[in-house]
């Protein structure tokens, strides 16, 4: 059993990379790989930020979304 990108299974230069949906999980992505995927959460965070924003949408969130939202704007 190897280190293996998680999306494109290869294993040169894999690094660990963090989600901030899930902080307490990673998962390994190669050198080409990791840029894109990084870029894409960025993406997906400040959709979540953006969206969840809204007084409506966010009293939808269970507690533990809400805590994770007010941490990410604190973090900004
Ligand atoms: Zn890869």
């Amino acid at each position: 059993m190897g280190k293996a990108c998680f999306y494109c299974r290869g294993r040169q230069n894999v690094q660990k990379l963090y989600s901030w949906k899930e902080p307490e999980y990673f998962r390994l992505y190669c050198r080409d790989c990791i840029d894109r995927i990084k870029k894409e959460e960025w993406k997906s965070k400040e959709e979540f930020l953006d969206y969840y924003s809204n007084k409506v949408h966010y009293n939808r969130l269970d507690d533990k979304s809400k805590e994770l939202f007010q941490r990410l704007k604190r973090e900004e």
